[in-house]
C-alpha cells in the first residue's frame, strides 16, 4: 500500500514484524520469550482502590519512585539511569540521540531485528558483522574497525542465546573510545554477566535492560538504561521531546515492586535456567543440535527433519515456538522456556512428531 499523504519517510519504511501473539486460550506460547511465571506476588496488595484513583492523576515524569529502586538494585546514583516503555523505546532514543547517523554503526549479522528498524526510521547507516562459525560474535571484527557510528549488540546475542564474557566486552571498549557501545541486556538475568559493572570506567558505555522476561512485565512495557549522565541526558531530551509520561503509573508500580523484590526474581531466574538445562538435555537426547544458551531459550536444530515441517507440526499440537526464514538459523526453532509441565508437554509433543524418523 502507498498513499500520496505519506511521507517520503514513511513510504521507504520497512515496520519490525514481532513475533505472534495468539489471542486464543489453551496454546503452550514457548514463541516470544515471556516469563512462564506471573509478576512478583507483592503487586496484587499495592493494585488497590487508592492506585485505581491515582490514575486520574498524570504520573511522575521522572519516574523517580523507579529510579531509586534500580539505583538501590544496580548500586549506581539515579542521574544514572533513565527508564521508558519498554527496552524497545530505550533502544530508540539510544539510536535516536547517541549514534553518528554518516558513519555505520556496527551489529552483528544475526541478532534482534529491531536494530535495522531503528536504522532505517532514522537514517542511520548500518554494518553487520557476520557471527562465527559456531555463532559466536566475533568481536575482533569490531575491535578492527573503530571508525564506526556506534556499536549495539545483545549479550547474551538473540535469538542464538549465546553469551559473551566481560573480559571480552571490555576489550572493546578499550579501543572504541569514540562512539557509544551499546550493550542490550534483554536477557542477562538468566546467567550472563552485566556490563553495568563498567558504566562507571567507560564514558561511551550504555546498558540497556528490560523488565519484560526475568521479571514478568512484558504486558506492562517498563525498560531502562544505564550509563554516565550525559548519555542519560541525551536519552531524557529526546524522551521529553516526544513523550514525557512515556511510563503510565501502573508500569511505573509494578515495575518498583518486581526490582524490590529480589527474592523472588531470583527463585523465578533459578527455576528457569534449571527447565531450560532439562529441555536442552532431553532435546540433545533426541537428537537436536543445541546452541549453548545464557538465556530463557534455546536456539535447537532437529536433525530428523527440517526446522519449519517441525513448526508446523508442532502448531497442530497447540505448541507455538518461533521459526525465523534467515540464513544460517533456518534450520533452528528457538523455543522459549515454559514451566516444567511447558517443557514436558513439548518434549512429548517432539518424540511424538520425530517418532520412527
Ligand atoms: N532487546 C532484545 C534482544 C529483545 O529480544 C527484546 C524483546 N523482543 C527487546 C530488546 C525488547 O524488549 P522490551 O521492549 O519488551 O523491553
Amino acid at each position: 500500500m502507498s498513499s500520496k499523504f505519506w511521507s517520503p519517510l514513511v513510504s521507504q519504511l520497512e515496520p519490525y514484524t514481532p513475533g505472534e501473539q495468539p489471542q486464543v486460550k489453551g496454546l503452550i506460547k514457548l514463541n516470544t520469550n515471556e516469563n512462564p511465571y506471573p509478576p512478583s506476588p507483592k503487586l496484587a496488595a499495592l493494585l488497590d482502590q487508592a492506585a485505581i484513583n491515582n490514575l486520574r492523576l498524570y504520573p511522575d515524569p521522572n519516574n523517580g519512585g523507579l529510579k531509586k529502586a534500580l539505583s538501590d538494585y544496580l548500586g549506581v546514583a539515579t542521574d544514572h539511569i533513565c527508564v521508558g516503555n519498554g527496552s524497545d523505546e530505550i533502544l530508540a532514543f539510544a539510536f535516536q540521540g547517541l549514534f553518528k547517523p554518516d558513519s555505520p554503526v556496527l551489529f552483528p549479522d544475526i541478532t534482534y531485528g529491531f536494530y535495522t528498524v531503528y536504522c532505517s526510521l532514522y537514517g542511520i547507516e548500518y554494518q553487520q558483522l557476520p557471527l562465527a562459525e559456531n555463532f559466536d560474535i566475533a568481536l575482533d571484527a569490531y575491535i578492527n574497525h573503530t571508525a564506526n557510528g556506534g556499536v549495539i549488540f545483545p549479550n547474551p546475542n538473540a535469538p542464538t542465546g549465546i553469551a559473551k564474557a566481560l573480559d571480552d566486552i571490555e576489550a572493546l571498549l578499550k579501543v572504541n573510545t569514540e562512539s557509544v557501545v551499546i550493550i542490550d541486556e534483554a536477557y542477562v538475568d538468566f546467567g550472563a554477566e552485566s556490563a553495568v559493572s563498567l558504566v562507571a570506567k567507560y564514558p561511551n558505555l550504555l546498558v540497556v535492560q528490560t523488565l519484560s522476561k526475568s521479571r514478568s512485565l512484558a504486558g506492562s512495557r517498563i525498560g531502562f538504561a544505564v550509563g554516565q549522565p550525559d548519555l542519560i541526558e541525551a536519552l531524557e531530551r529526546i524522551k521529553n521531546c516526544f513523550n514525557p509520561y512515556s511510563l503510565d503509573r501502573l508500569a511505573e508500580l509494578a515495575a518498583t515492586v518486581a526490582i524490590e523484590d529480589v527474592d523472588y526474581f531470583q527463585a523465578c531466574c533459578a527455576k528457569i535456567i534449571a527447565t531450560r538445562e532439562w529441555t536442552a538435555a532431553e532435546l540433545t537426547e533426541l537428537g537436536f543440535d543445541i546452541l549453548p544458551s545464557k538465556t530463557n531459550f534455546i536456539m535447537a536444530k532437529p536433525n530428523t527433519l527440517p526446522a519449519r515441517e517441525l513448526f508446523t507440526a508442532l502448531r497442530e499440537q497447540n505448541i507455538v515456538v518461533r521459526y525465523f526464514s534467515k540464513p544460517r538459523i533456518e534450520e533452528y526453532l528457538r523455543i522459549s522456556i515454559g514451566t516444567d509441565a511447558e517443557m514436558q508437554a513439548l518434549v512429548a509433543a517432539v518424540k511424538s512428531i520425530t517418532a520412527g524418523r
